[in-house]
């Protein structure tokens, strides 16, 4: 029997994967996403994507678990700022169930998946690719023209491409559980401070399913760092009968690799470190990358090329249309993380309880899905400048000069 040749397999099921898979079903057949998981985009997450991301996507009334246009941040000192948008900034969705609503469109335009099935092995020919994986102990091999790998940090699958993979020192690592919403809890909190460790923060989001997600991300160990957070909330939000081992831990990569394509493969999502770094964000990215790849591969299956020098120009248009923005957002995750405890009671005190500043921070100019294009509004505003600049505290005044010499 004469083996099947697939345009493309995408190895991964998450919103990278899933979106490369709708978008490439739309011109073109012979595609194949396999994933290990059972159940697809079931991944350690707490998905919150922004007003941007839905808009450009979609987002079904169904899978929103609550609408974020109010949060409340409590800085290190514990004050706390209640800050609210007049319309939803963000959503906290269901995250599994958006890629499987994603992944189930692509199987109506007759993607295939397989499920269960784990990739073990890449290799590249001058005429296809060999993509190995096991399922249920069984190895088998197949081939296809052109590969999209997403599959998430995890990958061991870079190594095989000759692809340096990130560095551990841009990988963050998060710690989350979920529990019982029994205060009511109607805000999301996000804290802050060195107690999150290095360059971290908490985050405690209630959904309409009467849960709270309690998260910790940060470059020490998350798993700790949330043992000890869930200790100093317990009376205060009532989180009696915890079962710390339902924690489940995950790293984010912040900085892309090196490279992001080699010869019939091009990299999208968490595995070519294509995130927000400042909040750790990847849902909405990683679908931007993937739609960026999938218009790619649809010249290079045209003109039956997939040799690395005409897939290097996916990493041009990723890079025109998100390069900015990972770049100076990993500048601003080390200037913002970087302010020791006393300055950011300070900073909170002085501009938390501003009301001019609180506007332009919940105002349609910031945008969660732009950190850094929020940020530089911000800090080029004349009005915020002179307030800054008028600041008793001597680090609040140059924070904003500070800024502008650090990222440009
Ligand atoms: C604690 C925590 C909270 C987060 N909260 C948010 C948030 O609120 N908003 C947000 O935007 N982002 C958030 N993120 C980040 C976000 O989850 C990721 O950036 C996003 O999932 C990246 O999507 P992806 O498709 O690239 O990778 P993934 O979602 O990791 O998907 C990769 C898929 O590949 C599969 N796979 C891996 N290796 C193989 C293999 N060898 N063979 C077959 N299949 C394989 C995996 O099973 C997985 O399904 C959070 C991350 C963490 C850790």
């Amino acid at each position: 029997m004469k083996k099947t040749l697939y345009n493309c397999i995408i190895i991964g099921g998450g919103p990278a994967g899933a979106r490369a898979a709708l978008e490439l079903s739309k011109f073109t057949n012979n595609i194949l996403l396999i994933d290990y998981r059972e159940i697809l985009g079931d991944k350690l997450c707490t998905g919150i994507i922004g007003k941007e991301c839905a808009e450009k996507y979609g987002l079904a009334e169904y899978l929103i678990h609550n609408e974020g246009n109010s949060a409340d941040i409590i800085n290190p000192s514990d004050n706390k700022f209640h800050l609210k948008s007049d319309n939803p900034k963000a959503f906290i969705i269901d995250r599994a169930k958006y890629v499987q609503e994603i992944i189930q469109k692509a199987i109506k335009n007759n993607i295939q998946v397989f499920y269960q099935s784990r990739v073990t092995n890449i290799t590249v020919n001058k005429k296809y690719a060999e993509v190995s994986y096991t399922r249920s102990g069984i190895k088998k091999t197949i081939c296809t023209k052109s590969i999209i790998l997403a599959s998430g940090l995890e990958s061991k699958l870079i190594s095989k491409l000759n692809i340096k993979p990130i560095n551990k020192e841009n990988i963050l690592n998060g710690s989350q559980i979920i529990l019982k919403n029994t205060e009511k809890i109607t805000n999301t909190k996000v804290f802050l401070g060195s107690r999150f460790g290095s360059q971290g923060f908490g985050w405690i989001v209630p959904t309409f399913k009467d849960e709270l997600l309690i998260g910790v991300l940060t470059k020490s160990r998350s798993k700790n760092i949330l043992h000890q957070f869930l200790n100093t909330i317990t009376d205060e939000y009532n989180l009696k009968n915890m079962d710390k081992k339902l924690i489940k831990s995950w790293g984010i990569p912040i900085k892309p690799l090196i490279k992001t394509y080699s010869d019939r493969v091009l990299i999208v999502g968490d595995a070519a470190g294509i995130v927000k770094p400042v909040t750790g964000g990847g849902i909405y990215y990683s679908q931007i990358s993937a739609d960026i790849a999938v218009e790619t591969l649809k010249i290079a299956l045209n003109k039956n090329d997939f040799s690395e020098k005409f897939l290097s120009s996916y990493e041009n248009k990723w890079m025109d249309a998100i390069g900015t923005e990972i770049e100076n957002g990993n500048k601003l995750r080390n200037i913002l993380f970087g302010f020791e405890d006393n300055l950011l009671d300070n900073l909170t005190n002085f501009a938390l309880s501003n009301k001019f500043i609180t506007n332009i921070l919940t105002s349609n100019k910031s945008s969660f899905d732009n950190h850094f294009k929020s940020v530089l509004n911000f800090i080029n505003n004349q009005k915020i400048m002179a307030l800054f600049s008028k600041s008793k505290y001597s680090k609040i005044k140059e924070i904003i000069p500070n800024m502008k010499k650090d990222i440009f």
